[in-house]
């Protein structure tokens, strides 16, 4: 994932989705504790989709959580 969220989807948006979205890119940075292997490496791939860099395992959740 390159670059920074709220600049990619440029003046689209207004203020109120903007400050959404820095809430939602906290949570994005996050790590997760991966429900397989118990470290603190789920990372998010995509919408809905994560992923633990430890044991490779890929995880279906919420857009923006685990
Ligand atoms: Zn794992």
């Amino acid at each position: 994932m390159a670059g920074d969220p709220t600049k990619r989807l440029g003046t689209r948006y207004g203020r109120t989705i903007r400050r959404k979205l820095a809430k939602i890119e906290i949570k994005q940075k996050a790590s997760y504790v991966c429900p397989s292997c118990r470290k603190k490496a789920v990372k998010r791939l995509a919408v809905g989709i994560w992923q633990c860099k430890k044991c490779n395992k890929k995880f279906a959740g919420k857009a923006y959580e685990l």
